[in-house]
């Protein structure tokens, strides 16, 4: 099969025909060979239902549905591990994206990408508890991953299926798939689409979603940069920070000795205290790390390199 579309669906009853029909619109007559796969992720209204229904006339709809609402980045996770095509496009299911845009995404996967990226150059939000919060949350994700994107936030992207294999998700991570997968090496692009205003169903998420956005970069700027060597993070600072104590621990006996400053009543000394114990705390916590770090690895059988191809080496 050439293509997987997967949409989260999240209380969008009023969309899905339309939905159903813009992406026939789009592929039927393209000769591409597709399957939609629809995650209704815990719903209460009628989306699944409509799910049903639309599955039982349309053989290429499949249908997933959660126990209770798990969130986007596990209703995506939940249709990239039942995916079948060759490339996979997650959709947003309020029709914001275009599935018109699909055939495009395609031929640029083509031209020899392995993610290919939406920008929503002309993005139909309101400015300042979407728009604004992006443009911050954008540029810091694209200086702390070295992946340089206008348009993290952009549901509609295509993936080749092969990278989405190495790639876990957790939390709010469906954005940085990209980050993610250029850590193992693949080549990413971006290509500007169409955006819509949400014409039906309201937005599942308000302006607290910046936060998790941020809490999230911070875990992936960490795997990214110390997962196999954490101690050379925290080590680092740990040194820094004891080599600091001892300074104000010269500093505090100094005092005393050439000054007359008693050591208990000078706050140098407490600051001494908390910088030592502070560096012994990071180093422990490097060597947890570290611990934890070929846990991770070794149980998994994960190696800390990723291969692209191998020359007269058979499977051994
Ligand atoms: N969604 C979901 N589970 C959730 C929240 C949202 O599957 O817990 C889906 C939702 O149905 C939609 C997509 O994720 O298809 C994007 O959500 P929304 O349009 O509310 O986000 P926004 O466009 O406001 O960023
Ligand atoms: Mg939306």
């Amino acid at each position: 099969m050439e293509l997987s579309i997967v949409v989260p669906i999240y209380n969008e009853e009023e969309t899905i025909p339309h939905l159903h029909a813009r992406v026939s619109d789009a592929l039927v007559g393209s000769g591409i060979d597709y399957e939609l796969i629809l995650v209704d992720d815990g719903s209460s209204d009628g989306s699944f239902a409509l799910l049903r229904e639309i599955a039982q006339q349309d053989r290429r709809v499949k249908v997933i549905r959660f126990r209770r609402n798990f969130g986007q980045t596990a209703a995506m996770a939940a249709g990239f591990d039942a995916a079948r095509g060759r490339v996979i496009v997650p959709m947003d299911g309020d029709l914001q994206n275009d599935p018109a845009d699909i055939p495009m995404l395609l031929a640029t996967i083509d031209e020899g990408y392995d993610v290919v990226s939406g920008w929503r150059k002309d993005r139909q939000d309101t400015f300042v508890n979407r728009r604004l919060p992006s443009i911050i949350a954008n540029a810091l994700i694209s200086r702390m991953t070295g992946v340089h994107l206008h348009d993290y936030g952009c549901t509609l992207k295509a993936y080749r299926r092969e990278v989405l294999d190495g790639v876990n998700l957790y939390g709010e991570m469906h954005r940085f798939v990209p980050a993610l997968a250029s850590q193992v090496g693949a080549r990413v692009t971006e290509i500007p689409v169409r955006h819509h205003a949400r014409l039906y169903g309201t937005s599942k998420y308000g302006i607290s979603r910046t936060m998790r956005v941020v809490l999230d970069l911070m875990t992936v700027k960490f795997l990214l940069t110390y997962s196999t060597k954490p101690i050379q993070l925290f080590g680092k600072w740990g040194i820094y920070t004891i080599l600091a104590g001892f300074l104000t621990g010269g500093l505090t006996l100094s005092m005393k000795l050439f000054e007359g400053m008693s050591m208990n009543r000078n706050p140098l000394l407490i600051l001494t205290a908390f910088l030592l114990f502070g560096g012994v705390q990071f180093i422990a916590l490097g060597l947890l790390g570290e611990v934890n770090a070929r846990t991770y690895h070794e149980s998994q059988g994960k190696p800390i390199y990723v291969v692209r191809e191998k020359i007269n080496l058979d499977e051994r």
